[in-house]
């Protein structure tokens, strides 16, 4: 490389140099690698207010009685398109393909990051034989979900989700108690104002006749469709009624599914509505509402905050699939789940201005001994031990300075180790008023606590 033309080169190890007036190389900083667009970080500072959701998840689970299933992140496509639908967004488009090592068999496997929790759950609970279980089978899964759509607001590829499935329960009980379980969890959260919305869309006895009068309907007004619709109006017209794009007075006058269940279906959701008002849930009744997925039966629902209900504002959904299982080669057995998207929860608390969540009081060991190491670690162990929420300061600088830096951090309390030791002693600090005072080791943490 000429020196007069060229003013930066490239390290062995990726970093740039760059060339000074003299002619010499000087080191750059690397370029910088940032996340995979619609992927998030979860700072520090938003960790007390997730750990907090996922917490409210893991109780309620309890609570109602859920048993933990996770199931691995990554499946065969083959059980997405299977499950989910060929033409399902979710598989046509935003499948999220993973591949083996290099040159290895399993390089041409066809796998994806899982987009939806459903599908991996019934294949476990065929590939497990847990039909053969007594009593409905009741899982939780809370974990993260691949979506490869166009990230936006609220929209990511890698989001989070606290799933519940009832596999076995044909209802229509339980598919109230879902409901209750996810409005309970809103409230829990703090999230104010969470509408349901709800819809049936039948069954295998039903939804052909809905289908049919779909067809004709949109058929007969396909000019006024978008491009995607038209496509969709061929391979599953249920979906036109999902798209966003949709002419509102086409949507609004549209055949709707209510007016075509069967007896059956039709006494199920009678049940469920009369149960939901008898429990004082309220619900809208959203003839749109046929969900994305092709695998639903009956009962479906979402979850808005009420004025702000556009199809990527949803908090949470699911219903019943009763074909599933055996779609994915089990015996025939009904299933129902929701799950609940815990970044939009998030920021719905933060739009509606809840509180941060406050982490417990932290605690700083600090010494005036650069070698009192160890005794610094033997404090924070004692007080660990009695389950408070320490960290040691390590440095060698100056006391002043590590009282300095235990406030900037937020501590409430300093253990200053010093001398007192040796009459197993320390000096508590109140950070806030500088207030401080000696006391015995063996009576610190109730000291603390006492405060
Ligand atoms: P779905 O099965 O698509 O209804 O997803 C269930 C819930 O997961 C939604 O109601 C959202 O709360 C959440 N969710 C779905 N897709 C995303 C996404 N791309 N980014 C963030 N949250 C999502």
């Amino acid at each position: 490389m000429s020196r007069g033309r060229s003013s930066g080169s490239v390290t062995a190890r990726g970093y740039r140099t760059r060339q000074d007036a003299g002619g010499r190389y000087t080191p750059r900083m690397p370029p910088r690698i940032t996340a995979p667009r619609g992927a998030r970080d979860l700072l520090p500072e938003q960790g007390e207010a997730w750990t907090r959701l996922e917490a409210i998840a893991r109780d309620l689970s309890r609570r109602y009685a859920f048993d933990r299933l996770d199931t691995p992140l990554f499946e065969r496509v083959e059980l997405f398109a299977r499950g989910l639908g060929e033409t399902s967004d979710a598989v046509e488009k935003e499948m999220f393909r993973v591949s083996g090592a290099a040159g290895s068999e399993e390089e041409r496997a066809e796998w994806a990051l899982r987009p939806e929790p459903t599908a991996g759950i019934v294949r476990a609970f065929v590939e497990h034989g847990m039909h053969v279980r007594p009593g409905p089978l009741r899982v939780w899964m809370l974990g993260p979900m691949f979506r490869y759509d166009r990230p936006q607001a609220g929209r990511y590829r890698q989001f989070t989700q606290w799933d519940v499935e009832v596999l076995g329960d044909p209802g229509p009980m339980v598919d109230v108690e879902l409901v209750e379980l996810a409005h309970r969890f809103y409230a829990l959260a703090g999230v104010r104002g969470v509408v349901a919305h709800l819809n049936s869309i039948g069954d295998a006895e039903c939804r052909p006749r809905f289908r049919r009068a779909l067809l004709d309907y949109f058929g007969s007004h396909e000019d006024r469709l978008t491009d995607d619709s038209r496509r969709r109006l061929r391979v599953n017209p249920l979906r036109v009624l999902d798209d966003r794009d949709l002419d509102a007075d086409l949507a609004a006058n549209a055949p709707r599914s209510l007016d075509h269940l069967c007896h059956a279906c039709r006494e199920h959701f009678s049940t469920v509505r009369s149960l939901l008002d008898a429990m004082g849930l309220a619900y809208r009744l959203d003839h749109r509402l046929v969900r994305g997925l092709d695998y639903y039966t009956r009962t479906t629902f979402e979850f808005f905050v009420a004025g702000r209900e556009g199809q990527q504002q949803a908090l949470g959904g699911g219903g019943r699939y009763d074909g599933l299982v055996e779609l994915l080669g089990g015996r025939p057995t009904p299933g129902i789940g929701f799950g609940i998207g815990l970044d939009r929860v998030l920021l719905a608390g933060e739009e509606q201005g809840i509180p941060p969540a406050v982490s417990d009081p932290l605690i700083v060991v600090v010494s005036a001994d650069p070698g009192a190491m160890v005794d610094r670690l033997r404090v924070a162990s004692v007080l660990r031990e009695a389950g408070l929420r320490v960290r040691p300061d390590g440095s060698t600088r100056r006391l002043g300075k590590q009282l300095e830096s235990a406030s900037k951090v937020g501590a409430h309390w300093a253990v200053i180790v010093g001398d007192e030791l040796q009459r197993d002693a320390v000096v508590l600090r109140d950070l806030s008023t500088g207030h401080q005072e000696e006391v015995e080791l063996a009576g610190l943490a109730e000291a603390i606590g006492s405060r």
